[in-house]
């Protein structure tokens, strides 16, 4: 944690200006680098966020698991079985 000793303080990395000097007396305490690797966190929004991948609990470099074919297989018998049964209740 960087200490400014003009002001006799210390300060968070978040609270000092970016280009890492003091807030109060704009001594520089830190490389400009540390402030800027701060995490920066993103807004969430309807057009941002991937509820998919939320759910899968993968990291955003991970591939998504594909549906596996023998579940589409189950729900394509699942439509023709219910379209006949439409069809039967006719004739
Ligand atoms: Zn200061």
């Amino acid at each position: 944690m960087p200490f400014c000793e003009d002001c006799a303080k210390y300060w968070a990395p978040s609270a000092m200006h970016a280009d890492g000097s003091c807030p109060t007396c704009g001594r520089v305490l830190d490389s400009p680098q540390i402030a800027s690797t701060l995490p920066t966190f993103r807004r969430v929004t309807a057009e941002n966020i991937d509820i998919r991948r939320l759910a899968s609990g993968l990291d955003d470099d991970q591939e998504l698991p594909k549906t596996p074919w023998h579940f589409k297989l189950l729900v394509a018998a699942l439509c023709v079985y219910l379209g006949w049964r439409i069809v039967q209740i006719f004739i």
